[in-house]
């Protein structure tokens, strides 16, 4: 019964495979350009003295749309940086000239190249084509420099994942979190690769510690958003983190804890009551509760 309730409760966690994405994009610096659309990872380009740096690169659906976006661009793509190695920020890698460097944290490689069913929430997760795969792997806190752009690499530890990268670039204050920030969809952990509650508050720290009132901060999914939005995302997380942690010491189960709706006061800004749902079930499992 409770891996039943689970499923439901997480079922809009596993993507649905869907018709071709319609994607736009949204220029944020002069240099700086937001290509987004669909549920699928938001993506930066970034233009340098030496061609393009992609910041996630989609889902095969939506490979279509990036590669008319992008246009002749596509040839001068130097460097890739992966956030983490889901498909919907990892797939087109196969997109870019073999001679760019696809940069990931060291943990992406295995877990992209998994191919296992998690039966608890339905989701089979299928590997990468081995030529999405990363060409080179950072272990901590590292920068790189492209063109006269710095980059830097920042590892915020089992947080929606266990490889997950803050990509930073202090000279256009603008800052990709990946899914350590999730804006309008509570956020999700997978918590079968490495991803823990405290590690996305972490995280989400790390990011308010780098960002300023000028900042724009590009989330996971969701639209460009500032320092206070991060910083209510952050109210939010340790709000229902410390609602579960009561839970889970008062001996509630997991449905009792789900049927709480400790996400009441959140839902609609931070996403539908049945992803609120969804969210307490991991935060509950991410705390050591047990389905
Ligand atoms: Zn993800």
């Amino acid at each position: 019964m409770a891996a039943g309730l689970l499923a439901a409760a997480l079922a809009s966690a596993v993507p649905v495979s869907a018709q071709e994405r319609e994607l736009d994009s949204v220029r944020l610096r002069p240099d700086v350009v937001l290509i987004r659309g669909g549920w699928g990872g938001n993506v930066l380009a970034v233009t340098t003295g030496e061609g393009l740096v992609l910041v996630d690169t989609r889902e095969p659906a939506a490979h279509g749309a990036l590669r008319r976006l992008l246009g002749p661009a596509l040839s001068r793509v130097r460097l890739v940086v992966n956030t983490h190695y889901h498909e919907d920020h990892l797939a087109g890698n196969v997109l870019v000239p073999p001679t760019a460097t696809v940069l990931a944290h060291a943990s992406v490689p295995d877990e992209a190249r998994k191919d296992t069913l998690i039966g608890l929430i339905d989701w089979h997760r299928t590997s990468a084509a081995p030529a999405a795969l990363p060409t080179a792997t950072v272990a901590g806190d590292t920068s790189v420099t492209v063109g006269g752009l710095r980059i830097e690499l920042l590892h915020a530890p089992r947080a929606h994942t266990n490889g997950d990268l803050l990509v930073w670039l202090p000279a256009q204050n603008v800052l990709h979190a990946g899914d350590i920030v999730e804006l309008g969809a509570y956020p999700f952990l997978d918590v079968w690769a490495g991803g823990t509650m405290d590690g996305l508050l972490a995280g989400t720290e790390r990011v308010l510690a780098l960002a300023d009132d000028a900042t724009v901060i590009v989330p996971g999914h969701g639209p460009p958003s500032s320092r206070a939005d991060v910083a209510a995302y952050r109210d939010m997380l340790v709000a229902v983190r410390g609602g579960v942690h009561d839970a889970l010491a008062a001996g509630r189960s997991l449905e009792e804890t789900v049927a709480l709706h400790l996400t009441a006061p959140y839902d609609g800004r931070f996403g539908a009551a049945a992803a609120g749902r969804r969210f307490v079930a991991l935060v509950y499992l991410s705390l050591g509760g047990v389905p």
